[in-house]
């Protein structure tokens, strides 16, 4: 066994969950040790769409740039066809606009309604990469790669967690806290018995991730981000010059061992239509979940990412609820061991999530089923038919598509995330807009995500703010000074942002509005009555 690690935070996982949390926590001063049990990232493409609100987020890293550099360039689509093959005929398409494209919407779009960062096309195995590179090179994190978290528990104010390198090398972890990162069969959950509840795996999925020049064939139908059969195949580009994945519903159950057998005749047989494969990346079998935990923690261990709630893939929620975690619990966590953050912070932290992660779970499964639907609608003969009656099945099956088309617009999902009854948000006067999951109505509320805008070339109203709080100041009100003092005196990082701009003043309502590190608005108001009060609860004091 080698000595004892101290360190203020144990990240146990550094799957994207982790590795952004670390990098939060490390963007905040605070030192963590971050254990993975994989001596290298993910070869595996998995997540492979970024959304804004998460880029507005990453940005706060500034790693946002350097994603976009190695993902999908930014002239192509994220256009999602229906057919029943390769050769068509083409059914459905969902019209995704390119990142240039939405970049222009977004420059255009004056009140606030969307992210100020276009969403980004990039597989996880790139995603991990820089990541990693970039937790690596960051003096406060201590990286540990190819180190599993064994076993943990809760010892005299600190956690105690073991890790097992190779070769069956231990060492002891004494932490002042323990995030589980360790994705959906946490080790860290089942530690503290926690239970999972939902759907649990339904179906089975065969992968095979190969490289493929072959545009003219696998263009046949033009370009694609991803490309439903009505078979149960999913072809996913995952850069647009020579890397696909290929999906396979299996079914629930397997009738054969192994059901990839070669991946290149795999790939062949389910495509139906020969092109030529230059390399096979990794083959695998997966299996959908949508679950959420019954509780994100206990005392000084807590969950996030897929150790807390797992989703179907349709609308890309896992990754990106996962690093609204981060966010969420990584100022809070650097508040507590930096000294100024109360207790109530980390309570806070299930209490704001974990609806979260139930909603966007739920959503998943609602979004799955619009795929089997299609499939269930799709008549293999008629889709074919060069009749009355085919072209009628095409067009009844685009009508469903084209009604259905909720899957990746859905910005009540990505950017309309309320934290109403939190113990660490003010209690706002007046009424919620109403929730709606296409729609983000921009609103200086309490607990509501605070509205952006672009205000230059590349750039936003994000930009403008400071790396803990922010006070906007929309109203040049001479009571902003007491907010400010407030938060000197309780150690509170806080940058007070007056606004000129009109656009600004009339986004923020003008008003004082005191922005979380998080970007979520802790308190809103003309008057400040009790300085002292809104900065306790903010800091999680009150
Ligand atoms: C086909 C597919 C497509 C997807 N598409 C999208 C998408 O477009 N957008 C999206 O947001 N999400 C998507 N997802 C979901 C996304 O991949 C997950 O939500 C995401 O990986 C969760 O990140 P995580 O860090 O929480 O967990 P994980 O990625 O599972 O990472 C957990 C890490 O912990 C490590 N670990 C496990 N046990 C231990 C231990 N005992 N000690 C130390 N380390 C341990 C693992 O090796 C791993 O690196 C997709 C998933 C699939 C399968």
């Amino acid at each position: 066994m080698t000595p004892a690690l101290d360190t203020p935070v144990l990240i146990a996982g550094g799957g994207p969950t982790g590795l952004v949390l670390a990098s939060v926590l490390a963007a905040n001063g605070v030192n963590c040790l971050l254990a993975e049990r994989n001596p290298s990232t993910t070869r595996f493409p998995k997540m492979d769409i970024t959304h804004g609100p998460s880029m507005e987020l990453l940005r706060r890293l500034s790693v946002d740039q350097e994603l976009r550099r190695v993902g999908v360039a930014s002239q192509f689509s994220f256009d999602v066809i229906f057919a029943p093959g390769l050769n068509g005929p083409e059914v459905g398409r969902w019209r995704l606009p390119s990142v240039d494209e939405q970049r222009a919407a977004l420059a255009k779009s004056v009140d606030g309604s969307r992210p100020g960062q276009p969403w980004q096309r990039l597989s996880q195995a790139l995603f991990e990469k820089v990541l990693m590179e970039r937790c690596q090179r960051d003096p406060l994190i201590d990286v540990h790669q190819g180190w599993r978290l064994e076993s943990c528990s809760e010892i005299d104010g600190a956690v105690e967690a073991t890790l097992v390198g190779a070769g069956d090398d231990s060492t002891t972890v004494r932490a002042g806290y323990l995030i589980g990162c360790d994705g959906a069969s946490s080790r860290v959950r089942n530690e503290l018995g926690i239970a999972m509840t939902g759907a649990p795996e339904f179906t089975h999925f065969a992968l095979v991730h190969f490289r493929s020049p072959d545009m003219a064939n696998l263009h046949a139908l033009g370009q694609f981000w991803h490309l439903f059969f009505t078979s149960g195949v999913a072809v996913i580009a995952q850069d647009e010059v020579d890397t696909w994945t290929l999906h396979v519903d299996l079914g629930p159950e397997l009738s054969e061992e192994d059901p990839i057998g070669d991946p290149r005749e795999f790939v062949l047989r389910a495509l139906g239509r020969p092109i030529e494969i230059t390399g096979v990346l990794a083959s695998s079998i997966w299996r959908p979940t949508a679950l959420l935990a019954d509780s994100y923690g206990r005392g000084r261990i807590l969950l996030a990412g897929d150790a807390v709630h797992t989703m179907i893939p349709t609308g890309g929620y896992g990754m990106n609820t996962g690093l609204g975690d981060a966010f969420n619990l990584g100022w809070k966590l650097a508040a507590v061991v930096r000294g100024w953050g109360g207790q109530t912070l980390l309570d806070s932290y299930e209490q704001e999530r974990r609806p979260v992660g139930e909603r966007n779970r739920d959503v998943s499964l609602e979004n799955a089923v619009v795929h089997l639907q299609y499939r269930a609608m799709a008549d293999g003969d008629l889709i074919m038919a060069d009749s009355a009656d085919g072209t009628a099945h095409r067009a009844a099956l685009g009508e469903f598509l084209a009604a259905n088309d909720g899957e990746n617009l859905s910005l009540g999902i990505e950017l309309d995330v309320r934290y109403d009854n939190s113990p660490i948000v003010c209690t706002p006067d007046g009424q919620a807009p109403p929730w709606d999951r296409r729609t983000f109505v921009p609103t200086v509320r309490a607990g509501h995500r605070a509205p952006n805008i672009v205000v230059g070339p590349d750039e936003t109203l994000f930009d403008s703010f400071g790396p803990g709080f922010t006070l906007v100041d929309a109203c040049r009100h001479p009571e902003a000074k007491r907010l400010v003092d407030g938060a000197v005196l309780s150690g509170i990082p806080l940058h007070h942002l007056v606004v000129e701009d009109s656009r600004c003043r009339e986004l923020y309502e003008n008003q004082l509005v005191l922005v979380r590190p998080d970007l979520h608005i802790a308190w809103s108001g003309t008057t400040v009555t009790d300085a002292a009060a809104i900065i306790e609860r903010a800091r999680g004091a009150a």
